[in-house]
């Protein structure tokens, strides 16, 4: 491979308001570490177009026309985030020795780069972005985030607490991504699993610079309950103990209602009754939904579906050049 050859891999859908300006920041940002001969003069930015609706796929083949260090791929349609990103990396890692990943609506501070490339020539193969404060996201949003990271530790899921997918990893370090074949993707989640000598890069994150947000709630919410039931069973063990206290429950109950019937009490139990088969009925669709989910993911996981369809490819053909 190249010496230090550097590719930083977003992920875009409908950014066609912010694509100009991330263009110009990262460009400079690279344009500096080649200079101080820190990255290889091949190294690249590499658009990966989620099946936006917009002008952005126009404005990145615009782009990789005019500079020499701009690629792109297109997607044949919407795959989400998460596989844009791990496209953009298993075709940048072909010709790469680190890669990063940021999103285009430079939230992430993209003065942070340097810093990591600096880590990964100290001998790091992984650099978190990590951000230092959330002043910008909205108290709902800190405090679910906080909780979530809670939540998650407690299920045996290691995170990075405060990092996304703003990070660089070194070319062993994808290849050994790569081989996580899974289809319900949660990279972040991913990554710790990796393993090799990692380290922490902090910044700031600020507002979006344009458009809005591509993860309303809903999503959010799904992405949240994703990365827990794609990594950890611990709900599963939740409705075992769950249903084991409930026959404990029903054991005391049966006790109960017996020395009501023995000391000639009648008539008793109707209200009870009804509680305990609403109560029993409402925790067995909980699980039945619970272990359904599961079920539907390994139903997901054996069809092997390709994760996405890439229709034009411009990194690959400016690199073997
Ligand atoms: N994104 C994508 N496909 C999608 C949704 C989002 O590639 O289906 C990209 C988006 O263009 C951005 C990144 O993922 O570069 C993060 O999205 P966004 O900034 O909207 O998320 P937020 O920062 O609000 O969590
Ligand atoms: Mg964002």
């Amino acid at each position: 491979m190249n010496d230090n050859a550097l590719t930083i891999v977003v992920p875009c859908y409908n950014e066609e308001e912010v694509l100009p300006e991330t263009t110009l920041e990262l460009g400079k940002i690279l344009m500096d570490l080649i200079e101080s001969k820190k990255i290889s003069s091949v190294s690249k930015i590499l658009f990966v177009n989620d099946g936006s609706k917009d002008q952005t796929w126009n404005i990145i083949k615009d782009f990789t026309e005019k500079y020499s260090y701009v690629t792109g791929i297109k997607f044949t349609r919407n795959y989400g985030h998460q596989n844009a990103l791990l496209a953009g990396m298993t075709v940048a890692n072909d010709y790469s020795d680190m890669i990063i990943t940021i999103d285009a609506d430079l939230q992430d501070d993209v003065n942070a780069i340097p810093e990591m490339v600096d880590r990964y020539r100290e001998g790091y193969d992984v650099v978190y972005g990590v951000r230092n404060s959330r002043k910008t996201d909205t108290v709902f949003k800190r405090k679910t985030a906080l909780a979530y990271y809670s939540i998650m530790g407690k299920l045996g899921v290691n995170l990075v607490p405060d990092s996304a997918d703003y990070r660089l990893l070194s070319h062993r370090a994808t290849t050994s991504l790569l081989q996580y074949t899974e289809r319900n993707l949660f990279l972040r989640g991913m990554v710790p699993l990796v393993g090799y000598k990692s380290t922490k890069v902090y910044y700031a994150r600020k507002e979006r610079f344009a458009g809005e947000s591509k993860y309303p709630l809903k999503k959010m919410i799904n992405f949240a309950f994703d990365g827990i039931t794609s990594f950890s069973v611990a709900p599963i063990h939740l409705i075992l103990n769950i249903g084991l206290i409930i026959v404990l429950i029903s054991l005391i109950m049966m006790v109960y209602t017996l020395i009501h019937k023995i000391m000639g009490d009648v008539v008793t139990g109707w209200s009870s009754l009804m509680l305990s088969l609403w109560f029993i009925g409402g925790v067995q669709l909980i699980s039945i939904s619970l272990i359904g989910e599961y079920v539907g993911k390994v139903f997901f996981e054996v069809k092997q579906r390709p994760r996405y369809n890439i229709e034009e490819n411009n990194y690959t053909d400016k690199m073997k050049k």
